[in-house]
């Protein structure tokens, strides 16, 4: 069986929500589907839980709320009537709303914000089944209530409660035809709507395709397959192959360096029960798409993608025999720990140690009280919070054991002229990072792409 997720783009119009229906009906497998809520229908364009968001925030603040109420309401009149579904489905969806927004008062702020968030996969899954039935071919909607997706943690970013899993797994341990499920929330034990975090329908589908152990997790978006590396910057890179198969280990790799393959949190259900993930395009369905699995067959010395990531500052410590010194390392942490600072990475030499930092952690206002904090607890000869840099992250599991492919990527900065201010590589040697300037990215991304894709 497998589990299909189509993201906002598969669904924001009646011609995308004809090419969804196609896909599954195209293969007898595609059982579960999962959607989100009607996305941009072109640039410029709101997505249908934006729209909600807004009409939610004028619902609390008491303002009138007619022209927003009008929007939504009208991005699946529109589909309904492209699709002639009839008025019914609209005149539902219309009371869905209508009864969600006079719970305004009744609910916590972030209560009443989920459960309006919440409505446009929920009444996009129910308009899309009806979309199935008009086409002659039953489907059938499933509350996520009733089939047991139990959440907690906070409004707006819950997790899945892990009894879940079971109670889902049985829940369609013997269902027939097709199911049409919406993403983005659940419920918390005491019955009410909880969202993920945006983009969540991702995980609504991970989830679901672990529970059942689907053969695989479909997510059906807008691109062919996942490029070697950001077409933002290397725009030739969509003329060539995109990247058939990858292990998850790459697939997390990439993305900690900014890939945007998929939200780390959303593979997590899938990468632990094993479920392949195939990432494929709606407007080209016979696309291979690419395919993220445990293991795949690996040609020695090639690089699945090059990532590169902005915001990284390092903090640079430097003292004269600081090898000889016990507990200088935790003593420098515990600084970092007490101000709830997470780190990165800590490359280190003979006398320095330096600590790679998310900037966002050390906001320009509180370097001087962090600096004064590590003077006093390590007393250095020299301290630097050097900024702006971009981690540029070379991944691929055919560079285990293969010399060289260092050596190849420093060339490929050098003939560019870039200075690399980091090199760091685990043990793992699926991929290596080099911290450069971040004014330096564009050019150090193009260099390494002709130097290992061209
Ligand atoms: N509709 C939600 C969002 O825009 C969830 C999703 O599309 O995955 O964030």
């Amino acid at each position: 069986m497998k589990v299909c997720k189509f993201g906002g783009s598969s669904l924001a119009n009646a011609a995308q929500l004809k090419k969804v229906i196609d896909i599954v009906l195209a293969d007898p497998a595609r059982r579960i589907v999962v959607v989100s809520a009607p996305g941009k229908r072109h640039e410029g364009d709101t997505k249908v839980t934006d729209l909600l968001i807004e009409l939610a925030e004028l619902a609390m603040r008491g303002e009138n709320t007619d022209r927003q109420f009008g929007a939504v309401v009208e991005r699946y009149a529109e589909m309904a009537a492209e699709l002639n579904l009839g008025e019914e489905i609209v005149r539902r969806i219309e009371l869905d709303i209508t009864d969600r927004l006079a719970q305004v008062g009744s609910l916590a702020p972030e209560e009443f914000m989920d459960l309006m968030k919440a409505a446009g996969e929920d009444d996009n899954a129910k308009l899309v089944a009806v979309a199935f039935a008009a086409r002659g071919r039953k489907a059938r909607y499933v509350n996520p209530k009733d089939s047991g997706m139990i959440l907690t943690g906070r409004f707006g970013d819950a997790t899945l409660d892990p009894d879940s899993y079971a109670i889902l797994g049985r829940a369609f341990s013997n269902f027939d035809g097709i199911v049409i499920y919406p993403g983005f929330f659940g419920y918390t034990r005491d019955g009410k709507v909880a969202t993920f975090p945006r983009g969540g329908s991702d995980i609504t589908g991970s989830i679901l395709a672990a529970a059942v152990r689907a053969d695989v997790y479909e997510n059906f978006t807008d691109v062919d397959s996942v490029y070697p590396c950001d077409p933002r910057i290397v725009e030739e890179v969509k003329n060539g192959e995109g990247i058939p198969t990858m292990t998850y280990r790459e697939m997390r790799e990439l993305s900690y360096a900014g890939f945007g393959v998929f939200n780390d949190d959303a593979v997590i259900p899938a990468v632990r029960a094993r479920i392949p993930i195939n990432i494929r395009n709606t407007n080209h369905p016979a696309e291979p798409g690419t395919m993220i699995q445990q293991s795949r067959r690996v040609v020695p010395g090639t690089v699945v993608g090059v990532a590169s990531a902005d915001g990284f500052c390092n903090i640079v410590v430097e003292k004269y025999l600081m090898n000889r010194q016990i507990g200088f390392g935790r003593r420098l942490l515990q600084v970092l720990e007490d101000a709830g600072i997470s780190y990165e990475h800590m490359p280190s030499g003979v006398d320095s140690q330096c600590v790679v930092v998310k900037e966002q952690f050390i906001p320009k206002e509180m370097e001087h009280r962090l600096v004064q904090a590590l003077k006093k607890a390590l007393d250095p000869d020299f301290i630097t919070i050097e900024r702006d840099l971009t981690m540029l992250m070379i991944v691929g599991e055919g560079m285990c054991y293969t010399p060289g492919m260092l050596a190849k990527a420093c060339l490929a900065l050098a003939s560019v002229g870039i200075s690399m201010s980091m090199v760091n590589q685990g043990s793992s040697e699926v991929s290596f990072m080099i911290a450069i300037r971040s004014k330096d990215r564009d050019q150090a991304v193009r260099a390494l792409y002709r130097a290992f894709f061209t």
